[in-house]
């Protein structure tokens, strides 16, 4: 059963219709990148996806169950962001935990939580800390726990940002661009970690990216989007060997 499904995807802002009825099935534990240029729309479907963006018409559906008027937060998925989004006043240990904490306390007592993150009993700390040194070993930033944001590389600060998606164990993890802001190896080098992690932690993963050869290395499938529409979609062989349309070749075919 597909994990994820977009049926007939619409979204206009004002007057101008920028996702022109996606349809779109993601199979459980499926790596499926989404790909085309700038603006054409895919920050807009990830965004609803996430409940971060409402739909003009069509509905999502996760695990059969549609999750239209769903909260971002009541969806069993963790979306990392280009941008890193960190809490710059928190370590990198606070950082990972904040939807650990959030998750464990009522609305009354969230507010202060930010501005100290390891609130609640000394149960609840030591438990939420052992979550947070797994998922931060398993990013290889163990050791970076103390640091700030502000203290860290472009490729720590994303670790970090993963690990924060991590700890919430979701069904399905969404990547925007999560790459774009490092440099060239590290982005090669992330590429693999990513991809070892889907298959590690056999979650779906729906990851957005304008770089073609990045989707082509480390998808299952690769949706091509183009316009507010979807092209093709396919293994990146299929994609490669039989594009369907002159605008999906081009675009495979052309650089970075
Ligand atoms: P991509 O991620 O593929 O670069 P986006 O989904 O961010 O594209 O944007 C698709 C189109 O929708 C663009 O033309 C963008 O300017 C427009 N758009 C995105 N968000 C908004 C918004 N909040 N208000 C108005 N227009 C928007
Ligand atoms: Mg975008």
């Amino acid at each position: 059963m597909a994990t994820i499904q977009f049926q007939d995807i619409r979204k206009s802002f004002g007057d101008t219709e920028v996702l022109k009825g996606v349809g779109l099935n993601i199979a459980d534990g499926e790596f499926l990148s989404l790909v085309g240029p700038s603006g054409c729309g895919k920050s807009t479907l990830l965004r609803i996806l996430a409940g971060l963006e409402s739909q003009t018409s069509g509905s999502v559906r996760i695990g059969g169950i549609p999750v239209d008027g769903l909260h971002a937060a009541d969806r069993d998925l963790a979306m990392v962001f280009q941008s890193y989004a960190l809490y710059p006043h928190l370590t990198v240990a606070e950082n990972i935990a904040v939807p650990l904490t959030m998750r464990r306390l009522s609305p009354a007592q969230r507010l202060p939580v930010i501005g100290r993150a390891f609130p609640g009993s000394a149960a609840m700390r030591a438990e939420i800390s052992t979550i947070v040194r797994d998922a931060a070993d398993m990013l290889d930033i163990g050791h970076l726990l103390e640091r700030k944001p502000g203290q860290l590389s472009g490729g720590q600060r994303q670790r970090v940002a993963v690990g924060r998606a991590l700890v919430r164990d979701p069904a399905a993890f969404l990547l925007d661009e999560p790459l774009s802001n490092l440099d060239a190896k590290m982005r090669v080098h992330m590429r693999t970690e990513i991809a070892q992690l889907n298959r590690s932690l056999g979650a779906t993963f729906v990851y957005v990216t304008h770089d073609q050869a990045e989707a082509m290395t480390m998808s299952d499938r690769i949706a091509v989007m183009m316009g507010g529409e979807l092209l093709q979609v396919g293994t990146p062989d299929a994609l490669y060997d039989f594009p369907n349309d002159i605008r999906v070749a081009q675009f495979i075919g052309s650089p970075a």
